[in-house]
């Protein structure tokens, strides 16, 4: 057992109170760096699958341009047979010769027709591709723009918070050194059973500051004359009077 000075219950309440104020402010940067972190890494997350959707698209966009030339280049080549073709018409010997070269044309021209209607079909997909890659191209920058700012805030409430931190730990131990084993136990077991941390709470307006459960007008007056610790019934918070905290506070 830790060697505690002797202790009016308005000493130990008070000293509980400040341990919970110090406490609580290390709740808060908890929670501050408790979200950030996971904001962040969910960010990270997002912009991995984005970059993925935008390249597996880039390349589809990039493979249906290349048909589209590889069509191109098959439509010159068709029409430079045809000139070919037509050259070779002004000198043929016989209707056998010209039957084939106009065949050969029209294959040719027909060929073309082909190319055309295979390159009107690409343009259509690739637009639509195209579209779809703006969208995640866009949201890939707004998301990097979102990660990046938290990652600032978080470096900058971390960078804040780690000396404020160490000085409240410190505050803590000093502060956990006034109060008796007994009362810390089960403060810190009231701390750990509630999400917000609050173990010693107030009496305001006739209700109990954690649960705000109303309190029996008998016990808000033994609470204020402060000859024991009182505990709140329905939540079993250390309940104090605000009186008491007057001037105490900074
Ligand atoms: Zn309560």
């Amino acid at each position: 057992m830790a060697a505690v000075k002797e202790q009016s219950i308005a000493d130990k309440l008070r000293a509980l109170h400040a341990l919970q104020q110090i406490d609580s402010k290390m709740d808060e940067i908890g929670i501050l760096k408790g979200e950030l972190p996971i904001e962040v890494s969910d960010l990270e997350d997002e912009i991995t699958g984005l970059k993925t959707r935008s390249k597996k698209l880039e390349i589809n966009v990039a493979d249906v341009e290349h048909e589209i030339n590889q069509h191109n280049a098959n439509i010159k080549e068709s029409e430079g047979l045809i000139v070919k073709y037509e050259k070779q018409l002004d000198n043929v010997k016989n209707n056998r010769e010209f039957d084939a070269l106009t065949k050969e044309i029209e294959l040719q021209k027909l060929e073309i027709q082909l190319s055309q209607k295979k390159i009107r079909e690409a343009t259509v997909t690739r637009d639509t591709k195209k579209e779809a890659l703006d969208t995640i191209l866009a949201k890939l920058g707004s998301r990097s723009k979102d990660a990046d700012n938290k990652k600032v805030e978080l470096s900058k409430i971390i960078e804040k918070t780690e000396k404020e931190e160490a000085k409240l730990l410190k505050e803590s131990d000093k502060a956990r050194k006034e109060i008796d084993e007994r009362l810390l136990t089960s403060y810190d077991k009231i701390r750990k059973t509630y999400r917000n941390g609050l173990a010693v709470v107030t009496v305001a307006r006739g209700a109990c500051g954690g649960c705000f459960n109303r309190i029996p007008p008998q016990l808000i007056i033994e609470i204020g004359v402060m000859k024991k610790i009182i505990a709140c019934e329905h939540c079993g918070r250390v309940l104090i009077d605000e009186a008491i905290l007057e001037g105490h506070e900074a």
